[in-house]
């Protein structure tokens, strides 16, 4: 962080916290912000009536427990190969993870990206399932693939998708009662779905946002920007992030992604089922769905063992060193819920970074 412009920034936070007086809610929903916020240290130099909370921004924290449990029954019914990402193939659930489902003798591949998993299927003549997990950023590369798969008439890759969507989520902590003051608006998501993908949030709820960048000056720089609009009165939705967030987004993107996938209700884990949540391939493409070619009923189980809080760190209702496991029963060596597995997850940041509190 270049010292004088933070300090600068941090100077201004000061002078706009002091006109208010009340705690100040603000709520970061993407696992990056909050990396940042604590790689910097940024918390513990805010004004004591500033509050960061932060939101389901980890992809993998919220994949539903069913999916996970399905995909491993899909997998021993079939020669297949499942890929998936490095956290998501350690997320506990109550019939063990990825990585568990591997040491039994399973064919599970860590990949860093949907492309290494493509290139898996070329190579073989075994069906490659790649279980796919993530917001609007990580859905546009899975597009990108599945229209290659798709005019190379290639049968042996698919997908099991478990993409979701942040805006619908944001809406429902409203609904449900989270209550924030302004949202620092994930940058990433926001360079595939633009200014115009968040407004109606600000204009429906009357939620102040920035669409904040990644560097630490980003962060502080949409938090000034967030109370200077409180104490201005104004409700609007700010990009402090221009270099690479447009009003419309990445529209190529967009039309992709809208191409293959359609919108449906969705589970979040530990938070429930979100409306208009989940993207889900369309009939068209139901060779590429390895749920077109089996689905199976599984029975209900617990989204989080007992005593875990992830679910309450997800709706920003508590921090991580809130809940009794963090950092002693609960580790990343020894995780007991999903967000202190993912390198998103509230919960592993916390943690990571636990000698800057
Ligand atoms: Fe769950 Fe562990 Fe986080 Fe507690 S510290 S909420 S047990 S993941």
């Amino acid at each position: 962080m270049s010292n004088n412009t933070a300090k600068k920034i941090i100077q201004g936070i000061f002078k706009e916290a002091k006109k208010i007086d009340k705690i100040v809610t603000f709520m970061d929903v993407c696992g990056t912000h909050e990396d940042t916020i604590n790689k910097g240290g940024i918390r513990p130099i805010l004004p004591k009536n500033i509050k960061i909370v932060a939101g389901p921004g980890c992809p993998v924290c919220i994949t539903p427990v069913e999916d996970i449990v399905k995909m491993m029954e899909i997998a021993k019914k079939k020669d297949i190969i499942i890929t998936t990402f490095g956290d998501m193939y350690r997320i506990p659930t109550p019939m063990g993870s990825f990585a568990d489902f591997k040491a039994s003798g399973h064919d599970v591949r860590i990949v860093y990206s949907i492309y290494d998993a493509y290139k898996i299927a070329q190579k073989t003549k075994k069906t490659v399932v790649h279980f796919s997990p993530g917001f609007e950023t990580t859905t546009a590369p899975t597009a990108g693939i599945l229209n290659d798969v798709w005019e190379n008439d290639m049968e042996n890759f698919k997908i099991y998708s478990v993409h979701r969507l942040t805006p619908p989520a944001v809406e429902f902590l409203i609904k449900a009662g989270t209550v924030f003051d302004g949202l620092i608006t994930p940058g990433h998501v926001s360079a595939i779905i633009g200014v115009r993908g968040w407004a109606y949030i600000t204009k429906r709820y009357g939620v102040p946002q920035v669409i904040s960048g990644f560097e630490p000056e980003d962060v502080l720089l949409s938090i000034y920007m967030l109370l200077k609009m409180l104490n201005e009165g104004r409700v609007e939705i700010e990009n402090e992030y221009k270099r690479v967030v447009k009003y419309e987004g990445n529209v190529p993107a967009q039309k992709s992604i809208e191409k293959f996938f359609e919108i449906k209700d969705a589970k979040w884990r530990a938070l429930g089922v979100i409306p208009s949540s989940g993207l889900f391939l369309r009939k068209k493409y139901e060779n590429l769905d390895i749920r077109s070619d089996i689905d199976i009923s599984i029975p209900e189980m617990p989204d989080l063992e007992r005593g875990c809080r992830c679910g309450e760190v997800l709706r920003g209702l508590i921090l991580p060193d809130e809940c009794p496991l963090f950092g002693r029963l609960c580790t990343p060596q020894t995780p007991i819920g999903p967000c202190m597995v993912s390198y998103e997850g509230t919960c592993q940041i916390f943690y990571k970074y636990g000698s800057l509190f």
